[in-house]
């Protein structure tokens, strides 16, 4: 790599980074379409933000990602939000144009084209059951109301927030179907009623890789079982589907769609999606 005066700077702001893939994903990228571009891991303490931006804004960046904890914060500080971005009341990818930051959210969009990869099925007219109401369940959830899915059930432990996430699918997202929100002991109806079932929390995540969201007794062989966590690659909550005949999407792909999508918006080029994906998974 040749970094010299004329390197465009990207970067993901976040706190913390240690785990994070998208440095070494976003490079990877950048060197196979031969890019004079360099993506920086840049670990931001609450306290710091502002200045970081600040400091971003005065430098060759053309564009950055943002992760936990800062994907809603980052909102006020940008000139633009994109409309989809907004819905969501989230952003993860920020582009610089002459001065001008603006946010973009491709979380949702990553999770679409993952499973429309992975499955050969359309969102479109079907019945999802979504674990969680945090960060990834709010933009996949956005983005399945988008896509026109006919109920999608939100299920929490915490009940107010899957209620909150609901109602803000229900009154934001004009031609959505209706979002329903319920807590953990009440799923197992409405998991019969679905076509699709996505863990949206971080429930068997490394290391807790024992872990399942969801009793394996409730699967059955029809749903489509997801999970966004991508480490491990196969968590149990897949491993439980696989056995029983269910078809099955995992969580890497989903982050190297969402990011070969920010890779559009930084670069106008289309992205090397399979390296990102060889990637990601090589690492893992
Ligand atoms: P978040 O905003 O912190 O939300 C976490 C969610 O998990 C909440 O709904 C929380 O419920 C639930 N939860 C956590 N521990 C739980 C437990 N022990 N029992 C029941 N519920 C529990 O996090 P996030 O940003 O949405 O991320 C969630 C997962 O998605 C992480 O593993 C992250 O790595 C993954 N992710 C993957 C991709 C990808 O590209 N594949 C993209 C984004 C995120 P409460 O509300 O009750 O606390």
């Amino acid at each position: 790599m040749n970094i010299n005066i004329e390197t465009k700077l990207f970067g993901l702001l976040g706190y913390p980074l240690a785990q994070s893939l998208s440095p070494m994903m976003h490079n990877t990228a950048f060197l196979e379409c031969k890019l004079n571009n360099i993506y920086l891991p840049i670990e931001v303490l609450p306290e710091n933000l502002n200045a970081v931006i600040n400091g971003i804004k005065k430098m060759n960046f053309n564009g950055f990602n943002v992760t936990i904890p800062y994907k809603v914060e980052i909102m006020k500080y940008l000139d633009e939000v994109d409309a989809y971005a907004k819905a969501i009341g989230a952003v993860n990818t920020v582009t610089i144009n002459n001065g001008i930051l603006k946010g973009y959210n491709t979380d949702g969009i990553g999770f679409i084209k993952s499973f429309e990869e992975s499955t050969g099925h359309k969102i479109e007219n079907k019945k999802v059951f979504i674990l969680g109401a945090g960060g990834a369940a709010r933009s996949v959830s956005f983005t399945l109301a988008i896509q026109k899915t006919k109920k999608i059930y939100i299920c929490n432990r915490t009940f107010e927030k899957a209620e909150e996430l609901s109602n803000s699918l229900n009154n934001r997202i004009s031609e959505c179907s209706l979002a329903v929100p319920m807590s953990f002991n009440e799923m197992r109806e409405a998991i019969c009623d679905s076509d699709i079932l996505i863990n949206c929390t971080s429930i068997g995540m490394y290391p807790n890789i024992e872990l399942s969201p969801i009793d394996k007794r409730l699967l059955n062989k029809d749903l489509i079982v997801c999970d966004v966590v991508y480490n491990p690659k196969k968590t149990k909550l897949i491993c439980d589907a696989e056995e029983i005949g269910c078809g099955t999407v995992i969580g890497f792909p989903m982050l190297a769609y969402q990011g070969a999508e920010a890779f559009e918006l930084w670069t106008k080029k289309k992205a090397p999606v399979k390296a990102m994906l060889n990637a990601v998974e090589k690492w893992l």
